[in-house]
């Protein structure tokens, strides 16, 4: 018995965007730059997926730049701050931002890190304390990956914009759950990830507000308006437009079942302490398990059927302390595990993994 419980690592595809991709592997392969019909066939599959990317963020078609998926969008996002100009990033970022950041300083940017309050949240006064004239970009992420905090983004990018900054955030583990139109955020740009939304992995998208410019970080031929140089994968691209679409559509039902996931899942927990924050999507939950190293627990947990991670999917494997819960100041959060559900998990499966945990928990620390 497997009960997967790692939704916010990678979804499965769905079968509308698995069939709606299909053709553009073997029918209609043609490289959408080629000026053949058959090109024109492809690259019009591609140009309805943008409109659909573009629609679900509430952009214009043109703002909308295709990637490899969310570290790639990150990249592009970070990609054109000129040395001696300064940033501020957020310290609940996923590794791909703090990544980026890291490269910036050494290439002589100066980097503010803003803390969050214990609730997880980046507030505006936090914000507003670490800006100054002359900040040429702010990072905060839309869904922390960790909490599933939701910022407030649309008061950060007033902050960013009052200062004259530019303001990014990182929406990859938002689609499914909250609203990221940028008419709402006035977001610059924005990150997102197909694989978190039941599309491929290895897609995604960065959305440019128009007139916000960015420098290329791959480079070669005119794709994507010379800002991401490569043929692009359209079989994924396609997917993702439809994924988005459905995620969108179906985002409060979706939600509704993965919050009685959720609770069926905390209701039947015996042990351990659900980091919770004041403003949460649904669905991404850390636990602390006091006196069990989170990677002991997750291997135990996955050799007992239960799938879950300890950080990020990219941090895994490494002794990496989830920053989010460091930055919140949260005991033991070397100890603590993250469960995600997704909109196929039954709330009948949830209180099973839990009472498997509840075993799990026990036998690792029979005097709890
Ligand atoms: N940002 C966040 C918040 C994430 O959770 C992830 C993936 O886990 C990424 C960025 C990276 O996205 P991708 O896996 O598409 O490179």
């Amino acid at each position: 018995m497997e009960i997967y419980l790692d939704y916010a690592a990678t979804t499965p595809v769905d079968k509308d965007a698995l069939e709606a991709a299909a053709p553009f592997f073997s029918d209609v392969f043609f490289n959408p730059s080629s000026a053949h019909v058959g090109g024109q066939r492809a690259a019009k599959a591609m140009e309805n997926a943008r409109a659909q990317c573009a629609a679900a963020i509430g952009a214009e078609n043109n703002e909308i730049v295709f990637t490899s998926g969310g570290t790639e969008a990150i990249n592009l996002a970070m990609s054109g701050i000129k040395s001696g100009s300064r940033v501020v990033v957020s310290a609940i970022e996923h590794d791909s931002v703090t990544g980026c950041a890291e490269r910036l300083k050494s290439r002589g940017v100066e980097v503010v890190t803003v803390v969050p309050n214990r609730d997880g949240i980046i507030t505006p006064e936090a914000l507003e304390k670490d800006m100054t004239d002359g900040t040429a970009l702010v990072c905060v992420m839309t869904v922390n990956n960790q909490t599933g905090a939701i910022q407030p983004v649309k008061e950060l990018a007033e902050v960013a914009h009052r200062f004259g900054a530019l303001f990014f955030t990182d929406a990859v583990q938002a689609v499914s759950c909250v609203d990221i139109s940028v008419k709402n955020s006035c977001a610059d740009m924005l990150a997102v990830s197909g694989h978190k939304f039941y599309a491929p992995k290895g897609v995604g998208f960065l959305y440019v507000k128009k007139g916000v410019a960015i420098k290329p970080e791959i480079v070669g031929g005119g794709q994507e308006k010379g800002l991401r140089a490569g043929t692009q994968n359209v079989p994924a691209i396609v997917a993702m437009g439809r994924a988005i679409e459905d995620a969108v559509n179906n985002r409060n039902e979706n939600t509704k079942k993965i919050k009685e996931a959720e609770n069926a899942f905390l209701k039947c927990l015996d042990f351990g302490r659900p980091v919770l924050v004041s403003d949460k999507a649904a669905g991404l939950i850390s636990v602390v398990f006091d006196g069990i190293k989170g990677g002991r627990l997750a291997v135990a947990l996955s050799m007992a059927g239960v799938y879950c991670s300890v950080g990020s999917a990219c941090a895994a494997g490494s002794d990496t302390v989830p920053p989010a819960l460091v930055a919140m100041c949260v005991e033991n959060a070397d100890h603590a595990v993250r469960f995600s559900f997704g909109k196929y998990t039954t709330a009948e499966q949830a209180a099973q993994a839990a009472k498997i945990v509840n075993n799990v928990v026990k036998n690792l620390k029979p005097n709890i």
